[in-house]
Parts: C-alpha cells; structure tokens; sequence
C-alpha cells in the first residue's frame, strides 16, 4: 500500500513552498488536466464502459465533456475570481477600507462514488485547483477500471506532491487518509459513509463538504405536455440505468393525467430502447452483483405496470414502471438508485405535499407543469437542493447555478464559480488610514456614548 503519510507531508511542504499559489501555475495545470483527459478520451470510456457498461454518448456527455465545460469556465473566469473582493467599510471605523482576499486552503481530500466515477472526483479537483491547493484523491473502488485508469493519468501527469490518488477499499483507505488534518474534505456518496466521514473529520475540525443522495421527487401537474414529460422523465431515470444521485427517484402524478402519463412513458421508453433494451446499445448496466440483489428485490412491491425484465449473468435490469406501491414498501423507504420508477398519484396539491413530506429535503425535485403557480407552489413549499421545471437532471450541468443538498441530501455546494469559493478561504481585511484617529473608542469614555448612539441606532 502506498504511504499515506509520505504522500500528505510532501503536499503539505509543497503548499507551503507557495508553487500552487501564483495565477499562471493554476492556468498551466488547468490546461494540462484538460490535455491529458482530451488525449485519453478513449481510455476513459473504455473503462467507464468496463465498469457500467456505459454507452460512450452518455459517459462523453456527463463524464468527459462536462468537464471540458468546467474546465474552459475556470480558466476563463480564473483571474477575476482570484482578484481580492472590495467590501464597504462601516462609516463608524472611517477612515478605513475592506477587502476579502482569496487564499487557498492547502491540502485537500477529494473521496468520490462509483456511479461517475471519473467526473464526481475530477470535477471538485478543478475546483480545488483552481483555488490553488494540493490534492489527494480517492476514487471508489467499485468502478475499478475508472480508478486504475485515473491513477494512471494522474501519476504520470503530476507530481504527487501537487496531486495524487490513493486507490482502494474506502472502509480502510480513507480512515487511514483521515487521519491526517487535511484543510478541506469532499465527499460525494450515501448518507451513511457521509456521517462516518464527517464524524472522521471532527477531531481534526476539518470543514466538510458532503454531496449525498436521497429520494427525489418528480411531480407532474395536470396541466403539462405529457409527451414531452415522458421523454425526459424517462430520459433522466434511465440515464446511466437509474444510477445518478439526481435522477427522479419516484413520480409524483396528478390523478387526472396518470393514465395518459403512464402510456406516454412506455412510448418512451420503446422509442429510445426499443423493444429489447438488454440489446440496446444505449442502455447501461448495473455496477455489481450487490446493487443488482437489492434492486430486483424492489420490482415487487408494486404492481408491475412495464418492465420487470433482469438478467444477473449481464447484471441487466429492464427499464421498469411500478404502480399501487405502497407507501411502506421498500422501494419507498431508500434511494433507488437503479431504472425501477414507482409511480404514486395525487389529486390536490397538499397531497402531493404530504407524499413529498415522507422523505424530506431531496437533493433535487423536478415539477413538469404549464402551471406558474403550481410551479411556485411546489418550488418555495418544498426543500431541496437543486432542481427543474419541466425538464430532469439538467440544472446540474450549469457552471453559474451551485449545486449541492440540504438537509440529509448534503451540505456545501459547487461548480463553477461555487467551486472556487468552496476551496478558497475568504479571508477579510479592514485597513485603516493612520492619517486620521477618530478618538471616540479610546477610554476615558466620558459621554462619548452619546455620540456613538447617534451614530449606532
Ligand atoms: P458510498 O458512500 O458507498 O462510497 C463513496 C466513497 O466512500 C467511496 O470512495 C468509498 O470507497 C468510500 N467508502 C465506502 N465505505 C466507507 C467507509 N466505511 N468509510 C469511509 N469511506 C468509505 O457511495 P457509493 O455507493 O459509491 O455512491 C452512491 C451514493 O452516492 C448514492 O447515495 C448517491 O445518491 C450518492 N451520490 C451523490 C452525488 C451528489 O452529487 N450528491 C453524486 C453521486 C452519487
């Protein structure tokens, strides 16, 4: 195994000689990630392939090019965030000015899940670069050819003193990173290692950033274009088979269009599928044997409306609609994580609220309606991290809109800009010219407060 404590002590002398500090150091090492993951594209597919059997489309879009995106905003915008911030200065300390300056944390833990293995750890490195800090990392070993492809690139491009990853399981890996006062940990995966890593960070008072996942909610309103719903309902619960943190985890439909709904989504899933999807090429699998167990348990409990279809030998799971689920069964008590959608009907929004109110603070919620009240409505009485109106997952790939949880869905959020912040201390200044000392906070006070009333009131 590699030695942990080698690898944290050379990145903390490495920050500490301040080579990660300066604008064109940054610049260069965005370009370079960028390079090497444009040189090994395929590579990179290939293993996301290997390990999910993604189609190249999907693992291009969320895994590869997005980051591209992420990328290209950071270097743009690189300089103007680094420039310190002016503050106004309160009229009671004049003559003085503020300022907040941008300063990198040091050395950062970066922990991330299988389900995008290559993009949920590289994504937050950009950031964390960006902001001008070492990093280590530590990709989930269930996606093992994502986590040897990385270590590879990451290796053979950069000193391990600026960047490294740490592969292996992460029940014994990272106790042993966590050990060490890392100045930042990100985390993205499920909310029970979520607790273990926060609890592992306390000793040290190390922030923590958790990304975590949860139930989340898809409504559709009476007044919706059906068809276009259907496509993107279908379009985000089956990308990547089911498995992403912010796929629509269970519909939420008004009584009056769940027949219609219902039809349309089988459509749907045909139109893009077609009528075998174990043959599709475009159509993902299912991360191991373990995952596959538990998700063929949850096909019944409910009535089997389309779908039901798996196969273990090829770790397949047909794309599977569940109507009648009762609201105790297990597929309504955790994250599916997986291409089962159970569809629950309502008939007055304070119902759709009290269903949604079962599992509270959702990383995203998605609400199809023509309605903009209905869409108010929902957005300002329901907590969530993130989400949509009228479409699914897609609010994630904006570089200006955070992205993050509340609640048990997580805490901190990122991307873009957010990203910089997060790995950035804001450090806050207030200078004070010395060619004027206003005597009123100097003892003896005197009656100075009356003056200082009339200017605090
Ligand atoms: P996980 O919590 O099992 O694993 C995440 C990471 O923690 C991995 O690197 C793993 O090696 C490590 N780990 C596992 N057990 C550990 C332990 N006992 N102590 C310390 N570290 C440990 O999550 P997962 O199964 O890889 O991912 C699925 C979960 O992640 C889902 O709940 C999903 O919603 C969530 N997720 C969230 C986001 C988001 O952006 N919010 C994105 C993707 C996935």
């Amino acid at each position: 195994m590699v030695n942990i404590t080698q690898i944290y002590q050379s990145q903390k002398a490495y920050f500490s000689s301040g080579a990660t500090r300066g604008f064109d150091f940054r610049r260069e090492q965005l370009l370079k990630l960028k390079a090497v993951v444009k040189e090994n594209e395929q590579a990179i597919l290939d293993a996301l392939y290997s390990d999910l059997r993604k189609p190249a489309m999907e693992a291009y879009a969320s895994e590869i090019g997005f980051l591209y995106e992420e990328i290209n905003h950071a270097l743009k915008h690189l300089a103007d965030w680094m420039q310190p911030e002016t503050a106004t200065a309160p009229l009671t300390q004049f003559p003085s000015t503020s300022k907040i300056i941008k300063e990198p944390l040091g050395v950062v833990l970066i922990i991330g899940p299988w389900n995008y293995p290559f993009q949920l750890i590289i994504d937050p490195l950009v950031g964390a670069m960006a902001a001008g800090n070492c990093a280590i990392l530590k990709p989930s070993e269930l996606a093992p050819a994502t986590s040897q492809i990385m270590a590879d690139l990451i290796t053979k491009n950069f000193d391990p003193a600026y960047i490294a990853v740490v592969e292996g399981d992460g029940a014994t890996v990272t106790p042993a990173l966590m050990e060490h006062p890392f100045n930042h940990v990100f985390f993205t995966g499920s909310i029970p290692v979520g607790k273990k890593v926060l609890a592992m960070a306390a000793p040290h008072l190390t922030p923590t950033t958790l990304e975590l996942g949860g139930k989340s909610p898809c409504i559709v309103d009476q007044r919706v274009n059906l068809k276009v719903a259907a496509k993107r309902i279908v379009w985000g619960k089956f990308w990547n088979a089911g498995q992403t943190c912010v796929a629509p985890d269970y519909l939420v439909v008004h009584e009056k269009v769940k027949t219609k709904l219902l039809i349309a989504l089988q459509s749907a899933i045909q139109e893009f599928f077609g009528q075998n999807p174990q043959e599709s090429p475009d159509y993902g699998r299912i991360i191991n044997h373990k995952r596959f167990q538990t998700l063929r348990n949850f096909i019944g409990d409910g009535k089997l409306l389309w779908g039901g279809k798996f196969d273990e030998n090829d770790l397949y799971i047909e794309p599977t609609i569940l109507t009648d689920v009762p609201a105790d069964a297990p597929v309504m008590q955790e994250e599916i994580f997986g291409p089962i959608l159970p569809v629950i009907s309502f008939s007055t929004k304070e119902e759709a609220l009290h269903i949604i109110a079962q599992h509270p603070n959702p990383l995203s919620l998605y609400v199809f309606t023509n309605d903009v009240q209905m869409e108010q409505f929902y957005t300002e009485n329901i907590a969530f991290g993130g989400g949509c109106v009228n479409n699914t997952l897609v609010h994630l790939t904006s570089a200006t809109l955070p992205f993050g949880g509340v609640g048990a869905s997580g805490m901190g959020r990122y991307h873009g800009q957010y990203s910089f912040d997060l790995f950035s201390h804001h450090k806050s200044i207030m200078k004070t010219g010395t060619w004027l000392d206003v005597p009123i906070k100097y003892p003896p006070f005197g009656n100075k407060l009356k003056t200082l009333k009339l200017l605090m009131k």
